[in-house]
């Protein structure tokens, strides 16, 4: 019989809370795996490749989803957040609520309806540059592979439409918010981490250029799934791209927004570097940088672009950027501090490397004894036994150490589980 002191909760979806979930259920832990979105995979799911061997993100993620999908002691609550947690080390209680998909637990639904649906809504996986419909699969590779239906998007005729088309017992209107208790005896806190909002960075024209985006976009706009399927174009005028500059340090090591160094966005340029080199030979990127931290085996990636000439380094912090108003170019301005010179230049695209905010920083996890640092990260030593915070929840890392560190939350679960 499982008691629980033998389940572990999982907060969040993503690599590091997948890892967590997986590594403590193969032996022989239950899981209780939660995730907000309609998918796991979390912010690795939306990267078009990721570090060291810049493989797709389906390359981590389908072996763990298949880990998932054989393991009958992970239990996955997608379109869930967990609302209250009291008790102690040992002996956790958990609410959990479950927003209503509409849709059927393992129904499908015929594509053919699918495509008669007009109703759409800005697609959120894809950060609102394209629309998706009302009913919808989130993106290519999700797991679940259920489709979501946006009640409140959806207009009344494709409601009318959908009641009498679709087959009986895969959509349910009137399906309601779920709030479901469990018992269990360690926390791996995995809830990881958004974009620092640009919008905030005033001098440096993101939402008044159209062709300044941030790092989070371009992962998006050069993968097959993106908005583009993966074209990179101008954003103003769908014209040909002959400049991209990446601006390091938006927003970061900033007192007036991130004072941290977020410590992976250095290598995220450089690697977009290398997506524009692949899309656009021609192209020519220059990289406005503090410093780069390309640390242990990145350095070479690094020296590798010092190297290419369609490539420039330009040490300076980019002081503003704006739009030309007849060319709609990006013109940044910047004072190249190893020359003391001011330039001001155009480019078709700039690339904004906005930092990391831990979700905990305006989403706090439901339970009073938790500490955390003053930019909303958990703190390591955060006042509770029997929680464990992993991964951007705790520090920005990248996915290799998110992963290295979820193996050791989950280890810390199963020694807390065993010694209470
Ligand atoms: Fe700036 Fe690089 Fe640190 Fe990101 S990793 S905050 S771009 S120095």
């Amino acid at each position: 019989m499982m008691s629980e002191k033998r389940k572990i909760l999982v907060i969040g979806g993503g690599i590091s809370g997948i890892t967590a979930a997986v590594e403590a259920a193969e032996v022989g832990y239950e899981v209780i795996l939660v995730e907000k979105e309609p998918y796991l995979g979390g912010r690795v799911a939306r990267m078009h490749k990721y570090f060291p061997k810049m493989c797709p993100p389906t390359c981590g993620l389908e072996i763990n989803f298949r880990r998932i999908r054989n393991n009958p002691r992970i239990q996955v609550h997608t379109m869930a957040e967990v609302t209250r947690i009291s008790g102690e080390a040992g002996n956790f209680d958990v609410q959990i609520r479950l927003r209503p998909r509409y849709v059927n637990n393992g129904a499908r639904i015929p594509d053919s309806l699918v495509d008669q649906v007009k109703s759409e809504m800005p697609d959120e996986f894809n950060l609102g540059m394209n629309k998706t419909k009302a009913l919808y699969y989130p993106h290519p590779m999700a797991f679940p592979m259920l489709h979501v239906l946006e009640k409140d998007a959806l207009s009344a005729e494709d409601r009318a439409l959908l009641e009498k088309e679709t087959p009986k017992g895969i959509i349910d209107f009137n399906m309601a918010v779920q709030e479901i208790s469990e018992k269990v005896g360690a926390i791996v806190v995995a809830t990881g981490w958004r974009p620092y909002d640009a919008q905030k960075i005033d001098n440096l024209g993101f939402g008044r250029c159209e062709n300044v985006i941030t790092n989070v976009m371009m992962e998006r706009l050069v993968a097959d799934s993106g908005p583009t399927q993966g074209k990179l174009k101008r954003m103003s005028d769908n014209e040909e791209i002959k400049k991209v500059a990446f601006v390091q340090c938006a927003g970061s090591r900033d007192e007036n927004h991130l004072p941290y160094c977020s410590g992976v966005c250095c290598m995220g340029s450089l690697k977009q570097a290398r997506y524009v080199r692949e899309k656009l030979p021609d192209a020519h990127i220059t990289i406005f940088y503090i410093d780069i931290r390309a640390i242990s085996r990145h350095e070479k990636f690094y020296y590798d672009l010092l190297n290419d000439d369609h490539i420039t380094f330009v040490k300076g912090k980019a002081a503003m950027i704006t739009e030309d108003a007849v060319s709609r170019d990006a013109v940044v301005e910047v004072e190249n501090t190893l020359s003391g010179k001011k330039m001001r230049e155009p480019f078709d695209l700039v690339v904004l490397a906005t930092g990391m905010v831990p979700n905990t920083a305006k989403t706090k996890i439901p339970m009073d004894s938790l500490r955390y640092d003053e930019y909303g990260f958990v703190k390591p030593w955060n006042g509770q036994k029997g929680v464990y915070a992993v991964g951007c929840a705790l520090r920005p890392v990248d996915v290799a150490r998110s992963v290295r560190q979820a193996t050791g939350a989950a280890i810390k679960a199963i020694q807390c589980c065993k010694e209470v």
